[in-house]
């Protein structure tokens, strides 16, 4: 197999259910390298967010974050930026505000939560485990733990604070344990066409340019590494991912990904939890 870059997704896929890299990736992904793979992690976190993440599995790589907005190369030197309009960001908050949704947003240096709504999370998470009895709290606990684990993040007093900085806005993200909220979350803002929105895991959905995506992206820097498409490979667990399955030569999905992402691919490997990255890439070169 002909195979140059390689586009692999992080929650989910190179990160295990503790949320690390571990080291049988980590050393898979060096592997690659030595063999003359690109690779580029390809996700919805944020740049610098990812960044820390690959530090401390001391792995250097392409990234390719917030679901598709900006590029960076292994120097942590931007390729790429598509960001969103700040009157749109205004009015995408205003809305989520309305419906009293806890959600974050992201800029090229942090990511910023209006610290009100963390109480909305809290309120949620009760009634959930009220009116449920069976209910798993621990994978609960387990997502908000992670959202507030993300490196940059910050809380505010008010939403005007994140509007008047002078960042470039990139990704905003919404997060709910009701799924029929997230769902009438998910096709209001899916129903605007300025506007790409995804589910990166349960509970969310996120917002971004149009013209950003995992695929977007994947296709700029294939070019920009004068790379084929064709000789492109992209792994991933969720819909997010989708965009890079479809523009990538094979796609890729992990063992605990859902059926219908299953079905999308070309190969299911391993799960993330059973090193699912090293198991394809050492089939490669198999
Ligand atoms: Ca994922």
């Amino acid at each position: 197999m002909d195979m140059k870059l390689m586009a692999i997704d992080l929650d989910g896929t190179l990160l295990n259910c503790k949320n690390t890299i571990s080291k049988i990736n980590a050393d898979a992904i060096r592997y690659a390298q030595s063999q003359g793979i690109e690779i580029v992690i390809s996700t919805g976190r944020s740049f610098f967010d990812a960044k820390s993440i690959c530090n401390k599995a001391n792995i250097s790589t392409y990234i390719i974050g917030n679901n598709g907005s900006s590029i960076h190369n292994r120097k942590a030197e931007q390729l790429y930026l598509k960001s969103l309009n700040k009157n749109e960001v205004e009015k995408i908050i205003t809305w989520l505000e309305n419906e009293s949704f806890y959600y974050e947003v992201s800029t090229n240096h942090k990511i910023y939560s209006p610290i009100h709504t963390r109480e909305i999370l809290n309120v949620e998470l009760e009634r959930s485990i009220n009116t449920n009895s069976n209910i798993d709290t621990g994978k609960f606990y387990q997502a908000v733990e992670k959202q507030f684990s993300q490196a940059g993040f910050t809380f505010v007093n008010h939403y005007n604070e994140i509007i008047e900085k002078d960042e470039d806005l990139l990704n905003i993200l919404a997060f709910t344990f009701n799924e029929n909220k997230r769902k009438m979350g998910f096709d209001y803002f899916s129903s605007i066409d300025t506007l790409s929105t995804f589910s990166s895991a349960d509970y969310n959905f996120e917002i971004v340019n149009r013209k950003a995506s995992k695929g977007n992206a994947l296709q700029k820097l294939a070019q920009l590494l004068n790379i084929s498409l064709k000789e492109t490979m992209a792994v991933g667990d969720s819909y997010n991912d989708i965009s890079m399955f479809k523009k990538a030569g094979y796609s890729i999905a992990m063992g605990n990904a859902k059926e219908d992402i299953k079905a999308l691919c070309d190969f299911t490997t391993k799960t993330n939890d059973e090193d699912g990255v090293a198991h394809i890439i050492y089939s490669l070169s198999a």
